[in-house]
């Protein structure tokens, strides 16, 4: 399964996509992932990454595309992956049209978890992470049972530098403007499948898998 998925910040894309590696091994590759290791590793394309993100603007293609390819490159990528958060407008939809054609991969699906504005700035300003495993809560909806402390291996909890109210405002208007078109894109391409993303964890993740014939 090649599989794109498309969503607003705080959508849940990550979230579905973490459950559709557990269920079917297949990896996912977070371009914000990607960039906040740079981030934290210092690296130069990290640096250059870092002033954009902290602005909630979108990092060059330039420095994203050239991740993704290697990324796409790897063994483990080449039965499928699960792209997520790339590609955000439409030169990078292109250009992965681009790099699939020589590599001779095709996508299966671009998969749109659809969540109304309203719900999305509480489910950012809600979100926390795992330091150690990744793992991710909601204040609001999902809390762990210890405030500030991971419920799967006692990790601390962190909240994302660009989760703060005033950068997530401005990652939404980039969403509307420059990632909001392609669910147009690949609707034309034929491949546009959509959910329902409001709801709790498990029940979207049925819907997904449905929805993919999964
Ligand atoms: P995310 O974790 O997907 O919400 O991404 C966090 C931030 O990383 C975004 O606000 C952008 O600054 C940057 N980013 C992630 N993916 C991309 C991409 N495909 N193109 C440009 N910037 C990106």
């Amino acid at each position: 399964m090649k599989l794109v998925l498309l969503g607003a910040p705080g959508a849940g894309k990550g979230t579905q996509a973490k459950k559709l590696i557990e269920k079917f091994g297949i990896p996912q590759i977070s371009t914000g992932d990607l960039l906040r290791a740079a981030v934290a590793a210092e690296t130069d394309l990290g640096k250059e990454a870092k002033s954009f993100m902290d602005k909630g603007e979108l990092v060059p293609d330039s420095v994203v595309l050239g991740m993704v390819e290697e990324r796409l490159g790897q063994d483990d990528c080449q039965e499928g992956y699960i792209l997520d958060g790339f590609p955000r407008n439409s030169a990078q939809a292109e250009a992965l049209d681009e790099m699939l054609g020589s590599l001779s991969m095709e996508l299966d699906a671009a998969l749109s978890v659809d969540v109304p504005l309203e719900d999305l700035m509480k489910r950012l300003t809600g979100r926390r992470t795992c330091r150690e495993c990744g793992q991710m809560y909601n204040i609001y909806f999902s809390a762990p049972a210890e405030e500030g402390k991971c419920d799967k291996c006692g990790g601390e909890l962190f909240q994302r530098d660009d989760d703060k109210e005033e950068t997530i405002s401005k990652r939404l208007e980039v969403y509307n403007q420059q990632t909001a078109p392609l669910i147009d894109y690949y609707q034309e391409k034929g491949i546009l499948k959509s959910v329902n993303g409001t709801g709790g964890i498990d029940e979207i993740f049925v819907s997904v898998c449905s929805t993919l014939g999964l």
